[in-house]
């Protein structure tokens, strides 16, 4: 299949590591231009050269706070001067804290806000005047499985992911006169740092051997494994190409069949 990404921009948020490395490594094996964008330069500048691996179009990186209006503003237009409009956008971010409600004061969950949807507003807003007058763009926004079923121990991520469901679909209908599709992706577990930390905390949490923990994850997805970055990296691809012609304001899970809930 012809996936339509030749030279087109393409700006991955979040994509130093895990799962937004993965999506920029497989819009540029596709031969996209892509920006690459997280908090840490060092991290970001090893990324680049893993994802520029024997592809058409070295990836270049900028160092942003997704949380930060500014910087994003910044990444925008410096990504517009150096590669061109960006008429696809990857939103993803770091993961909230894990906890239950007494973990959580009104810091926290103003944080949270802004690291996970707040902050996919800000770059949506900054993209969307090139993608309007281009009249073609692909917003791909990344969540979590807890959109369908929420995790225990993860309030924050449950709660603000939703949110940018409710901003998928909506965008979705809105733009949609100007050929932008937006569309939202949810990973189950993944084998990225995060979901190692993530293990570890439950292990602390509830005194259960790291191994055991693991172990219960897996017996949870039906396909056995955990995901490898990649996989989720060709759904984003997908959703967020050419290819995809007619799919928006959906909601699509890569998890194993993991979710219980349908759809
Ligand atoms: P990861 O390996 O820890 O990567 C997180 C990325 O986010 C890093 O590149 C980090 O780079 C960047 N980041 C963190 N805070 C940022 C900020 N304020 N501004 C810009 N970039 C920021 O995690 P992951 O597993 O890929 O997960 C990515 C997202 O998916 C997280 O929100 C996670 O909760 C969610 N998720 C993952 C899974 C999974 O299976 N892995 C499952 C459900 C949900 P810097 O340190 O350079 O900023």
């Amino acid at each position: 299949m012809n996936m339509g990404l030749q030279d087109r921009v393409v700006l991955v948020m979040a994509s130093s590591s895990g799962l937004g490395k993965a999506i920029a490594r497989r819009f540029a094996l596709e031969d996209a231009r892509v920006m690459m964008a997280s908090r840490d330069r060092g991290k970001l500048e090893s990324a680049a050269e893993e994802v520029s691996l024997d592809v058409k179009h070295r990836a270049l990186f900028k160092a942003c706070d997704i949380t930060s209006p500014d910087q994003v503003k910044e990444l925008v237009s410096e990504t517009a001067e150096r590669l061109g409009p960006v008429s696809v956008l990857v939103n993803n971010a770091g993961g909230p804290p894990a906890g239950t409600f007494d973990d959580f004061d009104d810091e926290n969950w103003q944080k949270a806000f802004e690291l996970n949807l707040l902050s996919y507003v800000r770059t949506i807003r900054a993209v969307l005047p090139y993608m309007k007058k281009a009249e073609w763009g692909r917003i791909v926004n990344s969540t979590s499985s807890s959109v369908r079923e929420v995790i225990d121990n993860l309030l924050l991520s449950n709660t603000f992911r939703l949110g940018v469901i409710g901003l998928t679909k909506t965008l979705a209908r809105e733009v949609a006169p100007y050929n932008i599709l937006v569309n939202a992706i949810g990973p189950g577990r993944f084998d990225t740092q995060r979901i190692r930390n993530l293990d570890i905390a439950t292990a602390e949490k509830t005194g259960q051997p790291l191994q055991d923990v693991a172990k219960i994850s897996l017996s949870n997805i039906p396909l056995g494994r955990y995901g490898d970055p990649s996989e989720y990296g060709r759904l984003a691809v997908f959703l967020g190409s050419g290819a995809n012609t007619y799919i928006t304001g959906q909601t699509v899970l890569a998890d194993g069949s993991m979710a219980k809930a349908v759809p």
